[in-house]
């Protein structure tokens, strides 16, 4: 029987039905003329029944099966592995090597002193069942690379995520941490950034660890009964301080060659200032335990079975760590397909090869998904497919402690990749769930046109609609969910080895993967393993056949265009809202420091003071200038008119079959695609860090991983620095502009291209 609201529902379901009805492969891809689109489908589909889940849990198996970080026996014999099979298949690939510096620890202690004495154990014990657990020889301990040498006694105090809001509100306490040493707990930023702002507080060590409210027993049930961090798991991770530059910390700017020139150790920036150390919740707890002073306010409480105080002590802990301060040999394996047509255009694609530990998920089920995409491609060329453009597959090493093989090599290739790379691909750890599309958005409709075709392997779905549902019944804009014709991309800030080709060269890059169907917490813990992955995750290795298919056509379709497929109106629009967004920031900036200072005149916080937990009243602030955001506006302007002006030349272009398109005139056409991008970077960067050059995308200098879109007005603005502000909204509207007029050469050019008389 149907209930009246299935009918309605039914009926509501009907226009929205009709709309999707045209079959895809009716309308030509973007950058195709009608039959080269027709004989580029048959090409996908070919390649798309090719990856096989099966295959993809045997790499896993394989590469997973020992500890593999950079410098031990294993990840060389992964990467040595990855070259033979891909030379199996027929593939012509190679080993690059890189010297790094790479700190392995030598001594490890952390015991609290007083009020009562403790000893961390600072070890994850093997769990019975699952054989990998167990390597304890092959596994690097648990710690936090990059920290710096040191051995200091000193009272705790706890400062939440350790964000520079939380040390505002430690202020407001009369709460000071020089000369303490600090627990924070993992969340809220990336974790470089704690001992980061730690040290610029003035404490002299910092300690981070996993609260059980993010990733343990609050969640849902610990490994290895659930998926979930076990009281002694623990999340090793770089500290390095990657917002100013990531890889080599010795080499920056340039490859980490064997003959480089190298900075001292102790001259290099990113290295951090005070020493720190990673701890489980079972090693925390003590500690926090014995912490007096303040009840820390409700949005610190963890979920911990104790009452979260914030000290400073009486807890008072000793912290020393000794690093082995040793270059390693990186081992990236790149393989490389040479274009037919035009083979100074690359399509780039990597996904990284070592682990902190086994690493099943963390990069293996990328990796895995990888090399069968590589696979099925090699039995295309068997087939007789060539690509148009020349396509590099890159296997990195080193990404766990600082995107070092992937930095290394772009840097070390800088130059042809400026000349010559059009897109890259990356991907990471991927599992059960949603497809998640991040970066360019110059490629944002490209890839949502990929994501259309293909299927969810658990549902009758396109993934792309999938997605679109689910952010029908989740996201804020639901109108918007449903009638733009592409579902948004979220900007890229850091956190894998798309870094360097986005931010430091202006490549147009994606970032792909399935997740959000697979919780856990065993991220970089000796957990992370075959077992974990094939009992909580993507336990059938379909969704990294979905991975492979996603990512795999995405490159046959780039490497195989007639045209490069950016799309520049959905890049303006997004670059809009990005303005807006500024201006709504600058002007709420403003208001809140006009009333507070008026709350400090009408004595509110003297008033509403309670004496027997004191807190500091704000000082005045001087009341910000307006900014003129004019030359953005008018940046955002040009943007549009070229952007338009482009699309009206590429369907005049596309008329008729598109023939014209095949013509040997595109070449110019795609000359100046490719060189849109670069011209959103400036030669100068970001203010104080020259390292990261794009205007539109950085990790943000506090938050580590997450993005900030045109980041140096908006961390100006952030920082209240007002005049660097008005400085660099001129900046990026020229760079806004110069876009404007790459993309009217790129349009004029497509004018004149004809059909082949
Ligand atoms: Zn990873």
């Amino acid at each position: 029987m149907v209930d009246f609201m299935t009918l309605l529902r039914g009926l509501i379901l009907v226009p929205a039905l009709l709309l999707c009805a045209q079959p895809a492969s009716d309308t030509p891809l973007r950058g195709y003329s009608a039959s080269s689109s027709r004989s580029q489908r048959v090409w996908e589909a070919k390649f798309a029944a090719i990856p096989d889940p099966k295959k993809i849990g045997e790499y896993m198996q394989r590469l997973s099966a020992r500890p593999h970080h950079i410098g031990s026996p294993y990840d060389k014999d992964n990467a040595e592995w990855i070259l033979a099979t891909l030379a199996g298949w027929g593939l012509d690939a190679k080993i690059e090597t890189f010297d790094v510096l790479f700190p392995t620890p030598t001594e490890r202690v952390l015991e609290m002193t007083a009020p009562r004495r403790f000893k961390a154990k600072l070890q994850e014990p093997a769990v019975p069942g699952d054989s990998t657990s167990g390597q304890h020889s092959e596994q690097l301990p648990t710690y936090n690379a990059y920290s710096i040498d040191g051995d200091v006694t000193a009272p705790l105090v706890y400062v939440n995520q350790g964000v520079p809001e939380d040390y505002e509100q430690l202020e407001r306490r009369g709460i000071s941490v020089k000369g303490a040493i600090v627990i924070a707990r993992y969340g809220g930023s990336w974790r470089g950034i704690k001992p980061k702002v730690a040290g610029e507080h003035g404490a002299v060590g910092c300690i981070i660890y996993s609260d059980p409210h993010e990733d343990g027993y609050a969640q849902g049930e610990v490994f290895p009964a659930g998926p979930w961090r076990p009281r002694d798991g623990v999340q090793r991770g770089s500290v390095m301080d990657m917002p100013v530059y990531p890889g080599d910390p010795l080499t920056p700017g340039i490859g980490a060659t064997r003959d480089a020139r190298r900075l001292e150790i102790s001259k290099a920036p990113t290295i951090t200032k005070i020493p720190v150390l990673p701890i489980s919740y079972a090693d925390a707890k003590p500690l926090l335990a014995a912490l007096e002073g303040p009840v820390a306010p409700a949005a610190w409480r963890g979920s911990l079975p104790i009452t979260y105080r914030i000290g400073p002590g009486p807890a008072r802990v000793h912290l020393k760590v000794k690093f082995d301060w040793k270059l390693h040999t990186l081992y990236n394996v790149i393989a490389t397909i040479p274009g037919a047509g035009s083979p100074d255009e690359w399509i780039l694609r990597g996904n990284h090869h070592d682990a902190w530990v086994n690493g099943a998920d963390d990069p293996v089920s990328g990796a895995a998904a990888e090399l069968e995409e590589m696979r099925a491609l090699a039995a295309l060329l068997k087939q007789g497919w060539r690509p148009r453009r020349t396509i590099v597959y890159a296997f990195w090493d080193g990404e766990e402690q600082g995107l070092l093989g992937s930095t290394e090599w772009a840097e070390q290739h800088a130059e042809e990749l400026s000349q010559k790379a059009a897109v890259y691909i990356n991907s990471d750890s991927n599992g059960r769930g949603y497809l998640k599309m991040a970066g360019s958005h110059t490629l944002e409709k490209f890839i949502n046109g990929v994501a259309r075709d293909v299927q969810d392997p658990e549902k009758n779905l396109p993934v792309w609609k999938r997605l679109q549902l689910e952010r029908i019944a989740n996201s804020t804009d639901r109108a918007e969910a449903r009638q733009r014709a592409d579902l948004r991309i979220e900007a890229l800030g850091s956190g894998s080895d798309y870094t360097v080709f986005l931010d430091h060269l202006a490549v147009a890059s994606l970032n792909l993967g399935y997740a959000g169907e697979a919780g856990g917490g065993i991220y970089h813990s000796i957990y992370d393993d075959f077992y974990w992955y094939r009992h909580f995750s993507d336990s059938g290795f379909v969704y990294g056949r979905a991975l492979a298919q996603t990512a795999g056509i995405a490159v046959l379709r780039l490497a195989d265009a007639d045209m490069l497929p950016y799309d520049f109106t959905n890049f303006t629009d997004t670059v809009r809202r990005y303005v807006g967004e500024l201006q709504k920031l600058a002007a709420g900036q403003r208001e809140q420091i006009i009333e507070r200072n008026r709350q400090i005149d009408e004595g509110v916080f003297s008033a509403i003071d309670d004496s027997r937990n004191p807190a500091v009243p704000p000082a005045r602030e001087p009341v910000p200038p307006f900014l003129n955001f004019a030359p953005l506006e008018n940046g955002v302007a040009a943007l549009q008119r070229e952007a338009d002006r482009f699309e009206k030349a590429l369907e005049h272009a596309s008329a008729n079959g598109g023939e014209a398109l095949a013509g040997p005139a595109l070449r110019d056409v795609n000359r100046r695609l490719l060189a849109v991008e670069r011209a959103l970077m400036s030669e100068h960067g970001l203010p104080n860090r020259p390292w990261y050059r794009h205007q539109i995308y950085a990790p943000g200098f506090y938050t580590g991983y997450g993005v900030k879109t045109i980041p140096a007005v908006r961390e100006s603005v952030e920082q209240k620095l007002w005049k660097q502000a008005d400085e660099q909204i001129t900046l990026v509207g020229r760079i806004l502009e110069n876009t404007g007029e790459r993309i009217q050469g790129a349009a004029s050019a497509l004018e004149k291209v004809r059909a082949p008389e």
